[in-house]
């Protein structure tokens, strides 16, 4: 498996697996045939209510977990600095190991100043071995990035062959900040599945759309973790060694780029939405 190194010299494989709506009944499964497939790197959060499913296949699939880089997210009822810490505590309780490869504020919302501190603490503590964010756009990353100690390693964003986060890229390597990408298979749009630049190159290497796809990411440098509860797609998606995209290929799929995210998170209705999830699943708050 291919790495990247964050800016705190700690590696991170380039390709990992993804739970978000994998039902807490199905992601034990889901993670021990994704880590029976191959993958190293598992992307949760606890707003995905999974953590334990992901915690009890870690424990059960026979990899060391040094070998394993787990990714969990604060979520936004788990702000400021006593909730994020005692929250942090929790999640390492559920995923059954006492570190977390890679945590990050999972959203711009609530007391993410808080959350982020609290992440600094327990990063020094050896609880966690680095910190980032996610879905932190324009100023307000910058904002985070220029105030806080410790750079954040990582920024989870909506990143795909339709949006590519170039304006961002630029904006992250001031920080050394590498691009995770969530929907790295645009979440499972039939755009991407049937784009006919994607399959004309696809068929050049007897390869799918969704893996040429992913191969770009690859190419980019940039982490993608897409999420298939079906162990032949966990095959399929992990299977984009052993070709190469020519520099002509990669340019066409460069033109694929929209600008354009399917989620904003400067847009109030957005803001007003992920508090509403986060009451439904937390009534007492
Ligand atoms: P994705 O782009 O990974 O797409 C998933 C969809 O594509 C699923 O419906 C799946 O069945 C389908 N699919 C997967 N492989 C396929 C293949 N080879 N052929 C055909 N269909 C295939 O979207 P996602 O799950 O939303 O994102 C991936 C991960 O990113 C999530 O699981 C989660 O870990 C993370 N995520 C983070 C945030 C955030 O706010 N930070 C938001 C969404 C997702």
């Amino acid at each position: 498996m291919k790495t990247i190194e964050l800016n705190n010299g700690i590696k991170m494989p380039l390709l990992g697996y993804g739970v978000y709506l994998v039902s807490p009944q199905d992601c034990e499964r889901c993670v021990r045939d994704a880590i029976r497939t191959g993958y190293r790197l598992i992307d949760t959060a606890q707003a995905y209510y999974n953590e334990e499913g992901v915690g009890a296949a870690i424990q059960a699939c026979g990899v060391p977990r040094s070998e394993l880089f787990l990714t969990t997210k604060v979520w936004i009822s788990n702000s400021g600095e006593e909730r994020a810490a005692h929250s942090i505590d929790e999640s390492l309780r559920k995923l059954r190991t006492d570190y977390i490869d890679l945590l990050l504020v999972h959203q711009p919302f609530g007391d993410y100043y808080g959350t982020y501190r609290t992440m600094e603490r327990a990063y020094r503590a050896g609880k966690v071995r680095a910190i980032g964010l996610s879905n932190f756009y324009g100023a307000r990353f910058v904002d985070l990035a220029e105030n806080m100690d410790i750079k954040p390693a990582v920024l989870q964003l909506e990143t795909h062959v339709f949006a590519q986060q170039k304006e961002m890229r630029g904006l992250m390597a001031e920080y050394g900040t590498r691009l995770m990408a969530w929907g790295p298979l645009a979440q499972g749009s039939d755009a991407l599945f049937t784009d006919a630049t994607l399959k004309a190159i696809g068929a050049k290497h007897g390869k799918t759309n969704a893996q040429i796809a992913l191969k770009f990411l690859m190419d980019e440098g940039i982490v993608a973790i897409p999420k298939s509860a079906h162990v032949e797609r966990m095959v399929e998606n992990l299977d984009i060694d052993g070709f190469e995209l020519t520099a002509d290929e990669r340019d066409a799929i460069r033109r694929l780029d929209t600008g354009m995210t399917k989620a904003d998170f400067n847009d109030p209705a957005m803001a007003k939405y992920l508090l509403e999830y986060d009451k439904c699943f937390n009534p007492g708050n």
